[in-house]
C-alpha cells in the first residue's frame, strides 16, 4: 500500500456547545490538518496523487473554515459540534468527494499536545 499526505493550518474562532469548561467561551485555535490518501496502486508516473493536486483540494477545503467564526458561519458546524473530532470528519467528506476510496484520514490537532483522528473503514 501507498499513503500520501499533506500538512496545513487554519485559524478560526469558537465557542463550544453543551460543554462547561472554559471552551465554552469565545478562543481561538490555529488547527493543523493532516489529509492522508492511501491505494494500492500508482499512476504511470509512479505517484498514487500529485501533491499539488492534494494541496490544492486541502486549501480549498481549509479556506471554508480560515478565519471564520464556527459556530455560524459554516453550515455544517450548525447542526455538529465544532470540535477537533467533528472538524475532522468535515474535511474527511469534503476530501471523499474528490478523492473517493483514496481518502484514508483526517487528523486535526488543536494544541501541539492534542489532536482528533476521523477514517472509516479500516
Ligand atoms: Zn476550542
Amino acid at each position: 500500500m501507498y499513503r500520501v499526505r499533506a500538512v496545513m493550518s487554519f485559524g478560526g474562532a469558537h465557542n463550544l456547545r453543551n460543554y462547561n469548561g472554559k471552551c465554552e467561551n469565545l478562543h481561538g485555535h490555529n488547527w493543523k490538518v493532516e489529509a492522508y490518501l492511501k491505494g494500492d496502486s500508482l499512476d504511470e508516473t509512479g505517484m498514487l496523487v500529485d501533491f499539488s493536486v492534494l494541496k490544492k483540494r486541502l486549501k480549498e477545503i481549509l479556506d471554508t473554515l480560515d478565519h471564520k467564526y464556527l459556530n455560524d458561519e459554516v453550515v455544517f458546524f450548525r447542526s455538529n459540534n465544532h470540535t477537533s473530532e467533528n472538524i475532522a470528519k468535515y474535511i474527511f467528506t469534503e476530501m471523499k468527494e474528490t478523492f473517493g476510496s483514496l481518502t484514508d484520514r483526517v487528523v486535526v490537532w488543536e494544541t501541539d499536545i492534542q489532536a482528533a483522528e476521523y477514517w472509516e473503514n479500516d
